[in-house]
């Protein structure tokens, strides 16, 4: 019995030990990707319910390691966070949405959303980043909008506090900053009241399929949540909107705004530009 228990601990540690490997292989693959300027920012529409003008675009990383090969951030987010390298990707990628969404903005009046990992948000510098960012680009701040997921405003007491002067620190500059995943994360309605926060966007597991019959108990999550966010005066976004029955349904509760692939898929900069110039002429 003590071999085989010797030898569970041998297979153990040798699982354990590759799947290390794996990750740092990884990071080392990330790290070239980010130099040898690999990664392309996609941009999917966030549509405003009543109007159906596309307000923003929210910039979602993707990753060619080689031509027609493609890897989504699920699988590589998590890795470059864990490294510390997500600040150089972020950063990477917040200049390039910035440049990208300038144009845009001068000719259709249209912002960006931009995701920001805790990481991130935990240098001392990072308003200063996004401020040149800003001001490289030419994208006035009212037309940058920075994502955080509801996870991150969960932690230590000191990081809150941090959190808090961040956030700050950067809607002085005038960008706008929204809630990401909201409802999936298990923050109290204290950090609502406190932080300094314009958008709540509703996780996509919470939209109700909009099928006549369906769960009530779904309906009145969305429109509780969509209430709470016009009683503390931020706009509420539905993100993963993929049916005209769902669209319906939250322009009844009084959504803002829809984010999904019944409005349009995430696209490269150049297909983003037409589908911008097509939207204008409807
Ligand atoms: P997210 O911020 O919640 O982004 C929305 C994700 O939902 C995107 O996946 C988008 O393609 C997908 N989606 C949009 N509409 C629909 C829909 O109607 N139905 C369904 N089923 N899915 C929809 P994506 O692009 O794979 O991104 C996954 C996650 O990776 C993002 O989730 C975000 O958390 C993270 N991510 C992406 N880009 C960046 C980045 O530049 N920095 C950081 N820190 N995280 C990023
Ligand atoms: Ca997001
Ligand atoms: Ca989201
Ligand atoms: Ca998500």
């Amino acid at each position: 019995a003590k071999a085989a228990g010797r030898d569970r601990a041998v297979t153990y540690d040798a699982g354990l030990r590759e799947r290390q490997l794996e990750r740092t292989e990884l990071v080392e693959r990330l790290r070239a990707a980010l130099t040898a300027e690999q990664f392309t920012v996609y941009y999917q529409p966030i549509v405003t319910l009543g109007t159906g003008g596309f307000d923003a675009v929210e910039a979602l990383v993707r990753w060619f390691p080689a031509p027609g090969e493609l890897i989504g951030p699920d699988r590589f987010i998590p890795a470059a966070e864990d490294s510390g390298l997500i600040v150089a990707l972020g950063e990477w990628v917040l200049r390039q949405a910035c440049r990208d969404a300038a144009g845009w903005h001068r000719q259709h009046g249209t912002a960006v959303t931009v995701n920001v990992s805790p990481r991130q948000l935990m240098e001392p510098d990072y308003a200063a980043t996004v401020g040149r960012a800003l001001r490289d680009s030419g994208l006035p701040p009212a037309a940058l909008i920075l994502e955080i997921t509801e996870g991150m405003l969960v932690g230590a007491a000191n990081q809150e506090d941090r959190t808090i002067a961040q956030l700050s620190a950067l809607r002085r500059q005038g960008v706008r900053v929204a809630v990401d995943d909201f409802g999936t994360g298990y923050s109290s309605l204290a950090y609502l009241r406190d932080l300094p926060i314009d958008i709540l966007k509703i996780d996509r597991s919470f939209l109700p399929s909009g099928e006549p019959g369906a769960a009530d108990r779904q309906l009145s999550f969305v429109r509780t949540i969509v209430d709470l966010a016009h009683n503390l005066r931020l706009a509420a976004v539905a993100e993963g909107v993929e049916t005209p029955a769902q669209v319906a349904l939250l322009r009844e509760l009084g959504c803002d705004k829809g984010q999904g692939y019944h409005f349009g898929r995430p696209r490269n900069a150049a297909e983003t530009t037409e589908v911008l110039a097509a939207a204008q002429l409807t």
